[in-house]
C-alpha cells in the first residue's frame, strides 16, 4: 500500500494515478506528482486484455449453450413425450407377424411424400412405422392383432381428418380411419388439402 501524498489515505500503488485524477484533480501538487508516477513502472492500472475479445467469447459461449440446449430439450422432448399409444416392439420386426402396407396420400393432384422412420425414436420401435420414403407402412406386432390406418395416422400425429376419397387395392371405400392394414395391400387416400 501506498498513501496518498496529498491527503494520505491509503492506496495500491497502481492505483494511486486514479486516486489523483478523481480525488485531487485541482489539487496544486497534482500536475507533478502525476509526471512523477508515470515514470515509475506498475502505476498505470493494468488494462483489461481487449473487452471486445471478451465479449466475443461470452457470445460464442451464449451460443454454445443454446444451441446445446436446444439439441438437449429436443431429446428431452422426445424421450418425455409418449409417441403413441401403441406399446413398443421388443425388436424391429416384431415377433408375431410382419406386413408392408403401401399408402399413398393425395393433396389435391399432387401427392404427398410420407416422410421416412415415422414411428421409429432411438427409444421405441413402434408396430406401425416406416423405414424409407417410399409410402410402405411396416407393421410389426409382437401381440396378436389388427392395426388401423387410424392407428398409423396416431403414430404419424396427423389428423385422419375427411379424405374425398379412400382406395384400398384401387377399389373405393367409404374413407374410414378403422380400415385394416394388411400385408401386401394398397391404400389411397385422396384429400382436397393435406396438411
Ligand atoms: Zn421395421
Ligand atoms: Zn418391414
Amino acid at each position: 500500500m501506498d498513501r496518498c501524498p496529498i491527503c494520505n489515505v491509503a492506496v495500491k500503488p497502481e492505483n494511486l494515478v486514479r486516486h489523483l485524477n478523481d480525488i485531487h484533480p485541482r489539487h496544486p501538487d497534482t500536475p507533478a506528482l502525476l509526471e512523477k508516477l508515470k515514470e515509475e513502472p506498475g502505476r498505470s492500472p493494468r488494462r483489461n486484455a481487449g473487452p471486445p475479445l471478451r465479449i466475443r467469447r461470452w457470445q460464442v459461449l451464449l451460443v454454445a449453450t443454446i444451441i446445446l440446449g436446444g439439441v438437449g430439450a429436443y431429446y428431452l422432448v422426445q424421450v418425455l413425450t409418449p409417441t403413441s399409444s401403441l406399446p413398443c416392439l421388443s425388436g424391429e420386426g416384431g415377433r408375431l407377424y410382419h406386413w408392408h402396407t403401401v399408402l399413398t396420400i393425395y393433396s389435391g393432384a399432387a401427392q404427398v411424400q410420407l416422410p421416412a422412420n415415422i414411428g421409429l425414436t432411438v427409444f421405441c420401435i413402434e408396430p406401425l412405422h416406416t423405414h424409407d420414403t417410399s409410402g410402405t407402412i411396416h407393421v410389426e406386432s409382437d401381440l396378436s392383432r389388427y392395426y388401423s390406418i387410424g392407428d398409423f395416422f396416431g403414430v404419424w400425429r396427423k389428423s385422419f381428418g375427411s379424405p374425398t376419397q379412400m382406395l384400398v387395392n384401387s377399389t373405393a371405400v367409404s374413407p374410414s380411419p378403422n380400415v385394416i392394414l394388411y400385408d401386401r395391400e394398397f391404400i389411397e387416400l385422396h384429400y382436397a388439402s393435406f396438411a
